[in-house]
């Protein structure tokens, strides 16, 4: 199913201190999407051209409270719904594995993105192909999981996407969104805090 981005706009860019080698080396470009029903939408692209550090934040201009964003996938045109999930966020797929939810949690290689429902099963699938090539998982309940995650992908399976968002910055661009307010728990606070001392 086709993917309807819409077109950034190049707000600004600079050259500024990177946080992994302290040289004036990081490149920073600032862009804005305006996205129907959730608003402007900010992405800081940064990369440092001495170490190779990256970076990529996105968030939705209008910060709300710690917040859980579901949306029950039951539509092939649900799969067109854009999300907007910053950094901090996790993201989990609901309905897809017997496990239990798939996960994708912040981390220090976690990255924002502005893509849409099916472009997040993409993510979750290329994670999956990795996993299943590691000979330590269990290889049969990994294919079990990439086969649901393809039969989501071609609007055949019904599943629901979760975003914890302890910022208040992640969106999900449909009317159906259900927003829900979100406990911080103290692992959630302290990651937020490392990631606040590494700025
Ligand atoms: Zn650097």
């Amino acid at each position: 199913m086709e993917q309807r981005l819409p077109e950034p706009v190049k707000l600004h860019e600079e050259k500024t201190k990177c946080p992994a080698c302290n040289k004036e080396t990081l490149e920073v470009q600032v862009y804005l999407y305006q996205v129907p029903i959730i608003g402007p939408v900010t992405m800081a692209v940064g990369r440092c051209s001495n170490c190779g550090f990256t970076f990529r934040d996105v968030r939705v201009a209008e910060q709300k409270s710690p917040q859980i964003l579901r949306l029950k996938v039951t539509k092939p045109e649900h799969l067109n719904v854009l999300v907007v999930r910053a950094p901090s966020a996790t993201v989990k797929i609901r309905g897809l594995s017997e496990e239990g939810d798939l996960e994708m949690k912040p981390g220090p290689v976690a990255d924002g993105f502005i893509t849409t429902v099916e472009g997040v099963l993409h993510r979750f699938k290329e994670i999956v192909d990795f996993l299943c090539e590691d000979p330590e998982v269990n290889r049969e309940k990994c294919l079990q999981v990439k086969r649901a995650l393809e039969d989501a992908i071609d609007g055949k399976r019904r599943f629901e996407l979760i975003i914890e968002d302890p910022e208040g910055v992640s969106a999900i661009a449909s009317h159906e969104t259900i927003v829900e307010p979100m406990n911080i728990k103290n692992n959630t606070q302290t990651e937020k805090e490392m990631r606040e001392d590494e700025n």
